[in-house]
């Protein structure tokens, strides 16, 4: 029988910090351990060879998430943003949803990896490993007092935007089809993010900035570009998806891109609908691979937060995604960087250890 567990998986982004919240909390955190009713936790991490990723920080806007799905189910849509969410208003949830971070931590159930190493040693040991990420920078005060304050407490990642305004830029609504052109890029405070980001040795994350932020980055930070969980828009014309412009660049700066699972970013008519096969992973995944290399190419499976292939609902169906892939005629070499080794390579020079 084929190890169908390896290689391992690190993924670029999940948001079970966010349904740990919404269910309770930290009461909720057992069942993390346990077994949940959804993509990620200890059990199904196991079944499926799933050693982590970036665990994102967000802070939810009051809009009805059920909704946005049914619209996004659609053949044309252009969902309006929600409101910015103000500083102090932010500033508890990320508390929250950190604290439910650590928590899962105090019970064995992840390390919070401060490091390329950490992640490494992690993994092999079979622990989950996981970034400290957020996701719309809406609990960083301009002065940034809090970004050092939350780097202390382990934050190595985030994404000046979801795509709501912050004080930082704006991100892209969700719109089909679409170019990511839209509106303007960083602020004033947003450039000053970015190199302070770049100083302390926190990895900017583009992946829900617009066209003009992308570039502004691409401009002011010293570091790959990376886009944690962003697809191809020559397949999907989606406004998160990245353009073959935006990944030229991506690879100048020997950046990253993660492979997004959510249907609307993966099919070709951007419906946010299951029914999607494997084999369109495998398309978008060989258009990366051949626009920004095959060492610039990881996985961005956005469990918890997305609508995702049938096939692969938790990531306990990771075994299949594998065989699907070396079954497209990827070697071992390759699987090992598509699932975790190019992740380890773009940390390593962000955070230069
Ligand atoms: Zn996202």
């Amino acid at each position: 029988m084929p190890n169908t567990t390896s290689p391992v998986i690190f993924d670029g982004h999940n948001d079970v910090l966010l349904k740990l919240y919404n269910a309770g909390g930290l009461p909720a955190t057992e069942g993390f351990l346990s077994g949940r009713d959804g993509a990620i936790d200890s059990i199904s991490a196991e079944a499926g060879g799933f050693g982590g990723g970036f665990f994102a920080v967000y802070v939810p806007s009051p809009s009805d998430m059920d909704h946005k799905m049914k619209e996004m189910a659609k053949s044309a849509y252009d969902l309006p943003l929600p409101d910015p969410i103000q500083y102090l208003d932010a500033i508890p949830v990320v508390l929250a949803q950190a604290a439910i971070l650590f928590d899962l931590e105090k019970r064995g159930a992840l390390t919070i990896c401060r490091t390329a190493a950490d992640i490494r040693l992690a993994l092999k040991s079979g622990k989950m490993a996981a970034i400290f990420h957020i996701e719309g920078a809406e609990a960083i005060d301009p002065d940034l007092n809090t970004l050092e304050v939350l780097y202390q407490a382990g934050l190595r990642s985030i994404g000046p935007v979801w795509s709501r305004p912050t004080v930082f830029g704006q991100g892209v609504p969700f719109r089909f089809p679409s170019t990511p052109d839209i509106g303007e890029g960083l602020t004033e405070h947003g450039v000053r993010l970015i190199k302070r980001c770049d100083e302390l040795g926190i990895m900017v994350d583009l992946s829900h900035l617009n066209e003009a932020g992308f570039w502004d980055v691409a401009q002011y930070s010293t570091k790959p570009l990376v886009a944690t969980h962003s697809n191809a828009h020559a397949i999907c014309p989606h406004s998160r998806n990245l353009t073959d412009k935006q990944l030229a660049a991506i690879k100048e700066t020997d950046g990253m891109v993660g492979l997004n699972f959510a249907a609307a970013f993966l099919r070709d008519d951007g419906k946010m609908l299951a029914d999607v096969p494997l084999e369109q992973m495998l398309r978008h995944l060989d258009h990366l691979i051949a626009h920004v290399g095959e060492d610039r190419v990881g996985m961005g499976s956005d469990y918890d937060g997305a609508v995702v292939p049938q096939d692969l609902t938790s990531c306990a169906d990771l075994p299949k995604l594998r065989q699907a892939m070396k079954k497209h005629g990827y070697d071992d070499a390759l699987m090992a960087k598509l699932c975790h080794e190019n992740w380890l390579r773009v940390l390593t020079k962000t955070w230069g250890e």
